[in-house]
């Protein structure tokens, strides 16, 4: 373990925390600071054939050798642990559009970088809020033979079918994102798949009974705070 009061912190560590973050070094000087002061919470994650110590704290890397800060890497996704503790307090909503999500997808945003150990310094977003675009369900569009399926199954009318089809559009739950590809649940329904701009069905249950009303929020931090 290093001796975190003695560390010393390198130009190169500087210098890339300035370019990663896109803030002055005078700033990024700040970060690395905030970062050592915090270094007891960091996670030891291995030593490098160099010797170089590897430490993690939140998203953030700490490459540490002899009481240097040697280097210093930021990655955009965050631990399962932490992802599951902000899932968990926002009842697994995006803060921003609301879409339910499974916390395996789940994006996170840092409000105040120079903030560390801080659960309301993080916003739970849904993918497509985290890169400022669209809900990519709002111009979806089930296939025919994904209707039709749900026509049979449901044993009512194509006009009901569409119309309750829209219904479910408006609440499925992200489960999967793997590039373009996309797995949605809706509950006591199924899971369909989304795939460039379509949604087809991936597999019904056995008994389908979905529910149109939509189960209202638990818990949020901005009401229990
Ligand atoms: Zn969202």
């Amino acid at each position: 373990m290093p001796d975190w009061k003695k560390i010393q912190i390198t130009d190169e560590a500087i210098e890339k925390a300035h370019r990663m973050n896109s803030i002055s070094k005078d700033d990024a000087f700040d970060l690395l600071l905030d970062l050592i002061e915090n270094g007891e919470s960091a996670k030891f994650k291995g030593t490098d054939q160099d010797g170089i110590e590897l430490y993690r704290l939140e998203n953030e890397y700490m490459y540490i050798n002899d009481n240097l800060l040697v280097n210093y890497s930021r990655r955009n996704r965050y631990s399962l642990k932490i992802a599951t503790e902000i899932h968990a307090a926002e009842d697994g909503r995006c803060e921003n559009c609301r879409r339910a999500m499974d916390k395996r997808v789940v994006q996170i945003r840092k409000i105040d970088p120079f903030i560390f150990n801080e659960l309301s310094n993080y916003v739970l977003l849904c993918p497509d809020c985290m890169m400022n675009q669209p809900d990519v369900l709002e111009n979806a569009k089930f296939t025919e033979l994904a209707i039709e399926r749900y026509q049979e199954i449901r044993g009512i009318s194509l006009e009901q079918s569409i119309s309750e089809l829209d219904l479910i559009k408006k609440n499925l739950v992200l489960l999967v994102v793997d590039g373009g590809r996309r797995k949605y649940w809706f509950p006591s329904l199924g899971v369909f798949t989304f795939h460039q701009g379509q949604l087809s069905i991936e597999h019904f249950y056995k008994d389908v009974n979905p529910s149109f009303e939509k189960k209202p929020q638990q818990r949020s931090r901005k009401w229990s705070g």
